[in-house]
């Protein structure tokens, strides 16, 4: 495709295509120096182990659901922050939800810090260690929520426990939103959005988890990249359902439920929905492809020109690449007689479906419907999300995160993208124009990896930049 390009662009074509890709570079100017006094590393790994060993696993079954463990992990925080607690005003929502106020003495619109201390199950996981056991070991916290999200609760608490001992006061109020029941999409920050807007606060920006700091993920870029969720896509459940007469195993008929809902299934696989490069995601490549060799720089500086092109390089760049640029569709369930020799009266695939910016719950099951192209097959939506609404990237706030990320990583570029997981923020979208999914933690590949997985861990030194980072964007508001 570069060579398209060079073949195409011709006499001043060329020269007005040189000059681009030769100011297309990272952006000049050196990063403040990280703002590290009063954090204590071991100290803080010390107290994301003690609470990583409370296991306040949620479920959506609320009988599974350990009250007693929430009840303790609420406690310990204000035992192991009481700066923090004599400072803020704490409220408790619902069944469990926390919002802190730290007073400013301004009526600026304020700051929200947002994490969740609820984790996912460990179940059917091959864990090598203990995974409640919050071991530290070798430079690394494991546990399950070790990252998601108590690593970043703790963050949170660490920069705000050493300012309010120093006597800080913030320029703006600064809320924490801590959700219970984030990862069973509950309602815990809903009512934080309830809550503050029925007092009139709108947010001046508010930060939840999302991206982080990582390597090795985009195309030419070998550096660490700081990657700042400004949307986040649609989250669609559709179970899909064929019937039947059913009857005995040994006289099938052709085209049965779990026929029909086969062949549904492979024209949704042979469809899939098509490859668009959002503004969004052009963002991220404009300001990411800045760090990228010259090759990749010609193409990278002509991205506006080149969307249709860019859109199918990522598309097959990887899986989480692909998740990007277009609506996706898992299917996660299958179901069809409930005995080994009885034809199904009923055949059920559940898909899971991630809605891409710019399109909506509608237009995904019109597509869908238009692709299955079959009126037997039956679909139920359980549940649906259009995609949240686009964060600015052209204002103060998120200049501010820009800056706080150097602070910590002055080597990383920091670029916007879009979240291809749901989370508690989009609900702050009500609000605010300027909601950022931002987890300011430097993590492998293999860390990642262990998101709601097997061997969940964060090291120290992460820890320790990630109270860094909201101890400056704090100092800095
Ligand atoms: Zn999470």
């Amino acid at each position: 495709m570069i060579g398209l390009l060079m073949a195409a662009a011709t006499g001043t074509a060329a020269s007005v295509a040189a000059l681009r890709v030769s100011r297309f570079r990272p952006p000049a100017g050196a990063a403040d120096p990280a703002d590290l006094e009063g954090l204590d590393a071991d100290a803080a790994a010390a107290r994301l182990a003690e609470l990583v060993r409370i296991p306040t696993v949620s479920s959506r079954e609320p009988g599974e659901v350990d009250a007693a463990a929430f009840a303790r992990f609420r406690e310990r925080l204000v035992q192991l922050y009481p700066a923090t607690h004599g400072a803020l005003d704490r409220e408790v929502l619902g069944d469990g939800a926390l919002l802190y106020r730290w007073r400013s003495g301004t009526d600026l619109p304020p700051l929200v810090l947002m994490a969740h201390y609820d984790v996912v199950p460990v179940a059917g996981q091959e864990w090598s260690r203990d995974p409640f056991s919050g071991l530290i070991e070798d430079g690394l916290i494991h546990g399950r929520g070790a990252i998601d999200d108590k690593g970043a609760l703790v963050a949170i608490f660490e920069a705000v426990e050493s300012l309010v001992t120093a006597g800080f006061t913030p320029a703006r109020d600064v809320y924490l939103s801590f959700g219970n029941d984030e990862e069973v999409a509950g309602v815990g920050a809903a009512l934080a959005v309830e809550t503050l807007t029925a007092r009139g606060v709108r947010p001046w920006a508010v930060l939840d988890e999302g991206g982080a700091v990582v390597s090795g993920v985009f195309p030419g870029v070998p550096g660490p990249t700081a990657v700042v969720g400004l949307a986040e896509k649609g989250l669609l459940d559709v179970e899909l359902i064929t019937t039947d007469g059913g009857g005995h195993a040994s006289a099938p008929v052709r085209g049965g439920a779990p026929a029909r809902l086969a062949r549904a299934i492979l024209r949704i696989e042979d469809n899939p929905f098509p490859a668009r490069l959002h503004e969004v995601v052009l963002g991220m490549v404009d300001a990411l492809g800045r760090y990228s060799p010259l090759g990749y720089r010609v193409l990278f500086a002509h991205a506006e020109y080149l969307r249709p092109a860019l859109a199918a390089v990522l598309s097959r760049a990887s899986r989480e690449a692909n998740a990007l640029v277009r609506t996706t569709v898992a299917i996660t369930q299958l179901e069809g007689s409930a005995a080994a020799n009885v034809l199904a009266t009923r055949a059920r695939a559940h898909a899971n479906i991630r809605i891409a910016l710019g399109e909506t719950v509608q237009s995904t099951l019109d597509r869908l419907r238009r692709v299955i192209d079959d009126p037997s097959v039956e679909l139920r939506v359980v549940s649906g999300n259009d995609p949240s609404p686009v964060s600015r990237a052209d204002n103060e706030a998120f200049a501010l995160v820009g800056a706080a990320v150097r602070s910590v990583y002055p080597d990383a570029a920091v670029a916007p993208y879009v979240m291809v997981q749901a989370s508690d923020a989009r609900h702050f979208s009500q609000i605010c124009d300027s909601v950022y999914r931002f987890m300011p933690f430097d993590l492998s590949r293999d860390e990642l990896a262990a998101l709601h997985a097997a061997d969940e861990r964060i090291s120290v030194a992460a820890l320790h930049r990630g109270a860094g980072f909201f101890r400056y964007l704090i100092r800095h508001l």
